[in-house]
Formats: C-alpha cells, structure tokens, sequence
C-alpha cells in the first residue's frame, strides 16, 4: 500500500454536515467569453511582487546546515500525529522530533477529510511548535491536494474534475471555482495546494485522465491559468488565496501502456510542443511551486531530469519559486527505477537535477543523507542555499512570517450557499450531449422513467478520486443532502414518475487498493427486474460509467465499458422504449456495442455534488446543454487517435487505413437549439510575419430557444519541416445568444499561433498557406 489508506467501512462519519433543505437555484447570468486569448493574456499579467530579499539572507546566515536540510524536507501527517482518520491529533513526542529536531519545513497530507476546527487544532500545534520553540522560528507550510475544491475539508464547496471543467469551455468559471477552492483550503490553515494538474490527457487509458483538461495543450494551457489565477489571485499572503504547484512537470500522462507510473518516450521536440505549454503559461502568470514527474520520459526518470528541471525550468521559464518531489519520489530512484544504488546516491541526483523539496514522506532519511552528502563535499553548499532561498520566499509571500496560524474569520466564508452555485453552473456547462435523436431530448416532465445503472445513485461515481479520501471511495463520508442522479430526478419530477432499478452495481475489491491492482469490480444485480420495470415507463435514463479511483489503482487492462453494464444495456434495448444513455466517467469507456441502442448520449464526467442536479437539469430542459468534448472519444479499444493528427491517418491513400474513426469528436457537444456560423472573415489574404491576422465570424442562434456556445478556431499549416497535424484549436469563445439573434465574434492571430516546435526543438514560423476553420467554414490565408 503506497499510502495511508482507509479501510471500506472502517469510520462512520460524525455529524459534521449540516442537512439542509434542497437548495432552489437560479441559472445564473455569466459574462460571456467573447475571446479566449483576451482571458488569457489578463490571467497572464502578474503584480509586482514585494521583494524579500533582506529577510531571506539575513535568515539564511543565521541558518545551520541542519535547518536548511530541514526546510528542503516535506513529511506526511502521520510523521506527527497519531490515530487515524477522525481520531487524529498531534503527537508531542513526534512533533517535537519533526519539528524541533529536524525543523522540518514542510508536512503534507491527511488520510481522510478533516473538520474546520480539527484543521485549526493541527495546524495551530504544529505552527506553535515550528515558529515558538525553534531556533529562527520559520512557519511550516503545509500542503494538500485540492484538486476539485478543498476535498480534504469536510463541508467544502466541491466542483466537477477538472475534464469536466475543460468541456465547459469556460475559464471565468475556472477562476471563480479556484478562487472559492482557495478561500475554503485556507479557512482550514492551509496555505498551499498540489494543484493544476497540467499533464495533458492525451492517453485516456491513464487513470489520472479525469485530472486533466483532456487533450489539447490550448485549451489546458488556458484552463491552467485560470486556475493558478484563481487560487493565487494577485496577492497570494492575503487569506483568501493559497499558492498553486503545477503538476507532474512534465510528460507524466503520456506513458506508452497507459499504465500509471511507466515509461514513456517523448521526443524534445514532441514534448514542447505538447506537454510544456501548459506549464510554461502558468510559470508565467506567476504560480509558486511545481511537483515533479513521478514516471519517467526517454528513460530518465523525472526527478533526475536536470534538463527538465534546470534548463528548461529555471534557464528558460524563470520559474522563480520552489519544485518539490511527487511521493517518496527520491527512493523510488533506487526501487524501481535503478538509476541509483542507494538511497544517499539518489538523494544527491535528485538536489543536484534541481529538487528543491523532497515529499519523503514517512522517514527521516532524506534530511539524514542530505547532511551528510553536504558535509562530504558531494553537493555543494551553494545548491542548498539556492533551495532554501525559494522556499523562504514562497514562505514569505504567503504571510506565513506575520500569519503562520489559522484565521477563524474565514469560516465565515467557507461552504456558502453562493458556492455551491458556482459549483452547480459549472456542472450545468459541463455536460455535454453527444447524441440526441429524433429529439428525444429534453424530457416532459411528465414523462415516466426508469432510472438504473450502476451510476445513477452514486455521489461516489459523481466525484471519482480526491474526494474526503484519496480514492474517493468512502460513502460514509459523503453528505447526505447532496442529490444522486436518481434523486435529482425524483425531485424534478416526482418520485411517483420515476422507478429506480440497481442493474448492475461497481463494487470495490476488499481492503485496501494496492499499486497493483484495480480495485473496481462489476456486478449483475437485478437486470431482469430493470427490463421488467422498463416496459412501463415512456423512458429509460441509463446511467453507466466507472466508480472511483486515482493513481496507479485506477490502471485497467481494458477501455472497453464493463460487460454488466453492456448486457444491461443489450437487455433494455430489447423492450424498444428509448433510452437516454448518460455516462458518468473519468475517461471515455469505450460504448461502440451499445451506442446505437441509445437514442440519447450525455457526458456528464465527474461533475461532483452538483451533477444530479445538472443532470436533471439537462435530461428535462430546464438547462440548455453547452458543453463540449475536450478529448477525442473513442470508438475501438485501439483507435486512440486525438483530434490533432496527420492528415494521412485519416485519409484513404496507400499510408492511410480510415483509422481515425472515433465514437464522437474533440469539440463536439449538441445543444437544444442550434447554431449557424457565416461570414467568416480573414483581415487579409497574405501576412508578415509580425502582423496580426483578424478573424471574423457570424455566429446565429438559428434554432427556438436560448442557449450557450462553445466557438472554436482552428489553424492548419498545410506544409510544414514536420509533418503538420490536420488542425490545432488556436482560439475560443463562448457566447449566450437568444433565438434568432447573431454575435459577430473578431479574433486576432498571431505568428505564435502559426508556428510549432521545428526538428531543432526550436518554435518555427513557416511561410506558406495555412487554413483558419471555424464550424463548417474555412478561409485559406499565406504567410509571407
Ligand atoms: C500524487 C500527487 C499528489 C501527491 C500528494 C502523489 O502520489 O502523484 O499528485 O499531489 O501524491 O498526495
């Protein structure tokens, strides 16, 4: 077991959650997105920051050899406190050892989501002993992993993964969402969080896909800055923001098995055309800390990657703030990558390629070799400085020197009703309908329906990992007042109007997950009982998809839905009533047998505690669907083709074979009404290298009701040195438009919008045509 896990069952929760009548929420008006690229460049921007230089020299005189090791050293919860889950407390004993004796700098981490208060208790010791009983008295910080809201607080505002995000096309949404996650992981003490996850999900065999923003680099590299904007804002020691880590720089969601934490190969020049943009935007809108790479790329694993680390991060990027490791990251270089010997060989590479901060997290060896590699000479004084120089100043720039305890006032804006709308609209922008035929979509709401599957009454397959616990697979933990699937349903339109059958049911293996092995398994429950139930309704609401995991457990050996749920879905296409198939999953599962039985298709993703609600929303009209794929989904369990490839894989020459023939599209996304594009314009037939190139289009709410819409711009270089991919998203926007009424929307393209990363692993501009496509129009232009 990699880490602290709690066992299925073993806690029941205490009564932390407030019940509250089911809340009547408005659709809220938001400010459309008239152009990503405006977004971004504003997100970009950073305000001059205070500079701490006096304070962090004087205190790094003043610092021994062993305090400096200390800071570079990061510990789990566990390392000072005993019990376990709701029992846990500060241990003197262990605290004393961690952070008087070692001055350790930094811990990490809980097994199970804790209460407001039960925060305040740890955090308040362990600041206590760090700034009142050590030598300098240096605050800790302490990091967590708010990944979808502050998910390891209890009662916080919860928000769909970040796939789901990404489908809303909507990073004002993003922002606001980090900006509440921020202000509610703070409420608890805590002033760092392991997030964006930035990895691009290119593969959507890896178990962390859901924790990205699907595939293409712009539309990850816009969301990514939102949400670094959003949780540091633009002064990142007020109380309401926490600092970001970007994460796992870089290439970590490529491996060639899709298996979690295996080996990947990423040539340079693929790698910064892909992988590094993500990161290199949210470098530059100033976020503080990165987690490293738990693989390894080109045989190099992650954190001995001085090339990743050093030249491209600090040379290059500027990163000026602090990189720590992934979990027990420096061992692992021994077992199992053997680039190292041992352990004190492996602590060396890994400071030496640029680690500023080890994630031990459960010993104190780290911190032992370090002192000792030092005292022999083998890493120079001058690298230790240099790391605990960074960590100071993410330090000071969070206020932990003048603030190091938590703040009661900000219980006062933790959980609020106003959230869990912003929580609830961008479930609602989310999802996203893939298929609607003849229709069938929305729903009366006197429509009679089954509901079965084995995601239609699960908030555990709502909100997939990092929720209350790392797997997201306590129930116990959950609160009671937030709606399934089933539940929203039978509130939208009576529970006289809905029958609810199980079907099949995603079960976890017993005891706690391994690296090993995946711990969903599927079951038949009562399938007969759900055709039976279907031949007296006018519908059936469908619901399928995964349970939850995260990490290494989530590996599976094949995409392919599970078969329960398959012959489920056989056997209810045999009783002719329609059925409206919503898939509640982290990665596309592939549904090639089954899709054609469905006359309707919903992805919902893992749209978190507000999803039932939106989901309802959407099934019986009372929310107009605008969400689009942000990942290619599809058909075979070998067709994994992302939307950006050659030209050649899909057409039908001597090369090509049609293999690109995917289950549904990068982008698309139905809405109730529909959507005309006209006039697209270019500025000019031919540009200069450092012109601007206007692009204009019509877009039209042509269809009879209100509605929200996604607007992608595409670029294709139709020659390039590298074999140019088909199209590449450059631009977004996304409108509300009346029935009837037209936007014309302007984007500006740039060279950088034009070039890509040449066999140099330089960026290259190429003269020549390119194509600007927009909906089903394009417009051809030369680049002189
Ligand atoms: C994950 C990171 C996470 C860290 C701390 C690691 O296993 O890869 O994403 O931030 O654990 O929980």
């Amino acid at each position: 077991m990699r880490k602290p896990f709690l066992a299925l069952g073993a806690v029941s929760l205490s009564l932390c959650f407030v019940l509250q009548t089911p809340m009547i929420i408005k659709a809220q008006t938001q400010t459309d997105l008239l152009d990503s690229d405006e977004f971004f460049q504003r997100a970009s921007r950073t305000a001059p920051q205070r500079d701490y230089t006096q304070r962090i020299e004087d205190l790094l005189k003043r610092m021994t050899l062993e305090e400096k090791v200390g800071q570079m050293t990061q510990l789990a919860t566990g390392m000072v406190t005993s019990g376990r889950n709701q029992d846990v407390r500060i241990d003197p004993a262990k605290l004393d050892k961690a952070i008087v004796k070692y001055g350790v700098g930094s811990i990490l981490n809980v097994d199970q989501a804790l209460t407001l208060d039960t925060w305040h208790q740890i955090i308040s010791q362990i600041q206590e002993a760090a700034t009142k009983k050590t030598r300098l008295g240096i605050p800790v910080i302490y990091g967590i992993d708010t990944i979808h809201g502050a998910n390891f607080v209890q009662g916080a505002t919860l928000f769909p993964q970040e796939i789901g995000m990404a489908a809303t096309f909507n990073p004002e949404l993003m922002k606001r969402a980090t900006e509440i996650a921020a202000v509610e992981t703070r409420a608890a003490g805590i002033p760092w969080s392991f997030s964006p996850v930035l990895d691009l999900g290119r593969n959507p065999l890896w178990p962390r896909f859901w924790e990205t923003f699907g595939e293409d680099p712009y539309l990850a590299k816009v969301m990514g800055v939102a949400f670094v904007r959003g949780l540091e804002g633009n002064d990142v020691s007020s109380q309401q923001q926490v600092a970001s880590s970007l994460k796992h720089y870089m290439g970590y969601s490529f491996p060639l098995t899709g298996r979690d934490r295996t080996p990947a190969w990423i040539p340079e020049n693929y790698l910064r055309e892909y992988f590094l943009p993500t990161f290199a935007a949210a470098v530059k809108a100033g976020a503080r800390t990165v987690m490293v790479n738990s693989g390894e790329i080109n045989g190099v694993p992650g954190h001995i990657n001085h090339h990743i680390l050093i030249d491209i991060l600090r040379n290059e990027l500027g990163f000026k703030g602090f990189v720590v490791s992934d979990w027990e990251d420096i061992k692992k270089l021994v077992t199992p990558w053997r680039v190292a010997a041992n352990e004190k060989e492996a602590t060396r590479l890994a400071v030496m390629a640029g680690i500023d901060m080890s994630m031990v997290p459960l010993d104190y060896s780290f911190a032992d070799h370090l002192v000792a590699l030092v005292k022999e000479g083998a890493v120079p004084q001058s690298r230790i400085d240099e790391a605990v120089r960074r960590i100071l100043l993410v330090k000071f720039e969070l206020g932990l020197f003048e603030k190091p305890m938590p703040d009661a006032s900000l219980k006062a804006k933790f959980g609020l009703p106003e959230s869990r709308q912003v929580s609830l609209q961008a479930a609602r922008e989310s999802i996203t309908l893939l298929k609607n035929s003849n229709n069938v979509l929305p729903l009366a709401k006197t429509t009679k329906v089954l509901v079965t599957g084995p995601t239609a009454d699960s908030l555990i397959s709502l909100n997939n990992g990092w929720t209350y616990v790392w797997q997201g697979s306590e129930e116990s933990l959950y609160p009671k007042d937030r709606p399934t699937i089933r539940k929203a349903i039978e509130a939208k339109v009576g529970a006289n109007n809905v029958t609810f059958v199980q079907g099949t049911r995603i079960v976890r293996a017993p005891g706690s997950p391994s690296n090993s092995t995946p711990t969903d398994q599927e079951e038949e429950v009562d399938i007969p009982a759900a055709v039976q139930a279907a031949r007296n309704v006018d519908a059936i609401v469908l619901a399928l998809g995964e349970g939850s995991y995260c990490e290494t457990p989530g590996n599976i050996t094949d995409l392919t839905i599970g078969e329960p749920q398959m012959k489920l879905a056989e056997a209810l296409k045999a009783t002719g009533k329609p059925i409206v198939l919503v898939l509640v999953e982290g990665r596309p599962r592939i549904i090639n047998r089954i899709a054609d039985n469905a006359s309707a298709i919903l992805m919902a993703y893992n749209p978190s505690h507000e999803g039932g609600t939106a989901i309802a929303d959407v099934l019986f009209g009372d929310v107009n669907p605008s969400g689009k794929l942000p990942f290619t989904y599809p058909r075979t369990p070998n067709g994994l083709i992302n939307y950006d490839h050659k030209p050649f894989e899909t057409e039908n020459t001597a090369f090509g074979n049609m293999a690109f023939n995917p289950q549904f599209q990068f982008g698309d996304g139905l809405s109730y009404t529909t959507f005309t594009y006209s006039d697209l314009r270019l500025g000019k037939q031919t540009i200069s290298m450092n012109e601007e190139l206007p692009v204009s289009v019509t877009v039209t709410n042509s269809g009879p009701r209100a509605g929200k819409e996604a607007v992608l711009v595409y670029v294709s270089d139709l020659v390039a040195s590298i074999s140019p991919p088909g199209k590449r998203l450059r631009r977004f926007a996304k409108i509300s438009l009346e029935p009837g009424k037209s936007r014309t929307l302007t984007f500006k393209l740039r060279a950088e919008d034009l070039s890509f990363i040449g066999a140099d692993n330089k960026p290259v501009v190429e003269p020549g045509e390119f194509d600007v496509k927009i909906g089903n129009l394009t417009q051809r232009f030369t680049l002189k």
